[in-house]
């Protein structure tokens, strides 16, 4: 059997073979370099995303010789949980340990009312897109430990199999808000998309995908330019640049100016309305004068915001405001007339926000290191 050109050209560093999750239908159907027919690429998926084996010895009804062939030019990988915090009722949260001991975490939200301007009855995953952050925003457990590596498409993927697994459970609803700056790893997030966005894939719809960002301005433009409809949130924090400044250094790069800009090109080509994500900070961001210049962002952009009560992280100075001091901020955007929710917590109790439960895992790991 003769071995085939290669299929694909996305970041496959570290990585001895590509993994069979991280290949496109069109290039599975390359597999006539393979001398098989084409439907073959079809049988494929089948197993992989509907019958959701473990390993290729399973696609029983692929020819021995076939099976032997792809074991042998490409990975089959899977993302082992280690660590689940809380319960099924409550927001659920994932620590996964990588084929070369990275961790990552995801969150299962039970149901996340309005947030995307969906309906309130959605399962929510939010997913890791990098092993670490190199974008340190000071209120972030991400960024603590610095970056790693990018996440190949097939260890995105990887992540909502594993919880619809676990759980048994099926997710409708994704967004791209775990850890790592999805973004930074564009063509591998989109790539992912693509294979979670398919009908011979997990079959989700664009729409209930939604990619955040902290503010990569050129990298907005690029998904702009991509015919996938999938949804955009910025993750602004901040209204005016000194605000940013403090709290996000990628601020210092694309400024406010240029990230509003690239968010007019992306509502333009894509005709979607987006979303603010604003963390609210007591003492940093959370002024009177702030909720008005944010309310004239969103006008700008016809956005909605998503305010978030901070959620403590330990080892950071950061605290939430208190709950009057969010109720009136939330009062001026909507007497604005801006759309704005105010999200109640979902993971107050479980440390959920990003970053956090990699950090304490770690944390706990040199503790045994340390005393052994
Ligand atoms: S908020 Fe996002 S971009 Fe900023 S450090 Fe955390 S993971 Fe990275």
């Amino acid at each position: 059997m003769k071995r085939p050109p290669a299929l694909v050209s996305f970041e496959v560093a570290n990585a001895a073979k590509i993994d069979i999750k991280s290949l496109e239908l069109n290039e599975l159907q390359k597999l006539a370099d393979l001398r098989q027919p084409s439907y073959r690429a079809r049988q494929i998926t089948d197993w992989l995303y509907t019958r959701r084996v473990d390993s290729f010895e399973e696609m029983t009804d692929l020819p021995r010789d076939l099976r032997a062939e792809l074991g042998k030019q490409f990975a089959f990988g899977k993302i082992d949980i280690v660590r689940v915090l809380g319960s099924r009722d409550t927001t659920r949260k994932f620590l996964f340990r990588l084929s070369d001991e990275s961790l990552i975490e995801s969150v299962l939200i039970p149901a996340s009312p309005a947030l995307y301007g969906e309906k309130s009855d959605r399962r929510t995953i939010c997913v890791s897109t990098q092993v670490g952050c190199a974008y340190g925003c000071k209120f972030c457990a991400s960024g603590l430990e610095g970056f790693s590596r990018n996440l190949r498409p097939n260890e995105i993927v990887d992540q909502i199999i594993a919880i619809e697994r676990e759980t048994g459970e099926k997710i409708d609803n994704i967004v791209f808000m775990g850890m790592g700056e999805p973004l930074a790893n564009l063509d591998n997030v989109t790539r992912a998309i693509r294979i979670i966005n398919a009908p011979w894939g997990l079959g989700i719809g664009a729409r209930r995908i939604t990619v955040s960002t902290s503010g990569l301005a050129p990298q907005i433009r690029k998904l702009a330019d991509e015919p996938l409809q999938i949804r955009l949130a910025i993750s602004l924090h901040g209204a005016t640049d000194e605000v940013r400044d403090q709290i996000m250094p990628i601020n210092r790069k694309y400024n406010i100016d240029m990230l509003l800009s690239a968010c007019d090109y992306y509502t333009k080509r894509k005709k979607q309305r987006l979303t603010f994500e604003y963390i609210l900070i007591a003492g940093v961001n959370d002024t009177e004068e702030q909720a008005h210049l944010l309310a004239r962002h969103a006008r700008r952009l016809s956005a909605k915001v998503n305010l978030i009560p901070y959620n403590a992280v330990e080892g950071l100075p950061w605290s939430r405001p208190s709950h009057n001091r969010q109720e009136k901020f939330l009062s001026i955007l909507r007497a604005e007339e801006i759309p704005a929710t105010l999200r109640r917590e979902k993971g107050h109790d479980i440390d959920a926000a990003c970053g956090q439960l990699r950090l304490q895992t770690r944390r706990e790991e040199f503790e045994l290191v340390r005393r052994s």
